[in-house]
């Protein structure tokens, strides 16, 4: 890439609705090409390994205003540490991860705001819940008050066409709203995670609130390992 993360953030920026939140994903982005990204006015980060991300928020200390996103696969002997690391969790993907980061939570009485990740197709390479599953287990999420369920959140296959993946984004948020007009007492709908930097575009034309970013900002992560 010839031009500048801090050109490239701009750019995006400047293109997205002001109701989408731009994510950028920093996993395998190096702390002081993050701070780069933070001078160009990103505040919101995303990692996917506990480990790496707790090393890189012991550099990052100073930017003391930055909200981290845990957006990788969640084992739940990692839930304390993710609690403790990050205020959202965009991956929450069964019903076991659910409750266990709720009793946790109540420990650390911390209330982290949470997405369930949901598969709106089949796809073995993926957790998350399938949406009949979803619509069954929400009167038992509903029961796990110490989390901030904000949302869905979703990604799509691999392989599929730009009209499939659209079509992928318009049923999460469609069934955001149907959960949304439940009017479950503990279980907000207001947020969509969805769209990366090969189909954000579609994300945010279905109706994304977080757009998670990466290698559109930062480049090739197989090149940067
Ligand atoms: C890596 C990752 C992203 C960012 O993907 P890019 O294609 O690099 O933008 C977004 N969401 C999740 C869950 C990821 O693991």
């Amino acid at each position: 890439m010839t031009s500048s993360i801090g050109e490239r953030i701009a750019k995006i920026s400047s293109s997205l609705p002001s109701s989408v939140r731009l994510i950028a994903v920093s996993k395998t982005v190096p702390a002081a090409m993050m701070r780069s990204a933070y001078a160009a006015g990103i505040r919101d980060f995303a990692e996917s390994r506990i480990q790496e991300a707790a090393k890189k928020q012991a550099e990052l200390q100073d930017l003391s205003d930055i909200t981290w996103h845990f957006i990788g696969h969640l084992q739940s002997n990692k839930a304390k540490k993710a609690l403790e690391l990050f205020s959202w969790i965009h991956s929450v993907d069964n019903l076991q991860l659910a409750q266990r980061l709720d009793q946790i939570a109540e420990q650390l009485a911390v209330t982290p705001n949470v997405c369930l990740q949901v598969k709106i197709l089949p796809d073995p390479n993926k957790g998350g819940w399938n949406v009949t599953q979803l619509l069954n287990d929400l009167s038992v999420i509903n029961q796990y008050k110490n989390l901030h369920i904000q949302g869905l959140m979703t990604i799509p296959p691999l392989g599929l066409n730009e009209a499939e993946i659209l079509n992928v984004f318009n049923t999460t948020r469609d069934l955001a709203k149907t959960i949304r007009d439940q009017n479950w007492s503990h279980i907000e709908m207001q947020h969509l995670s969805m769209g990366m930097s090969g189909d954000y575009h579609l994300a945010v034309q279905a109706g994304a609130t977080m757009v998670r970013l990466g290698t559109i900002l930062f480049g090739d992560r197989t090149q940067r390992m």
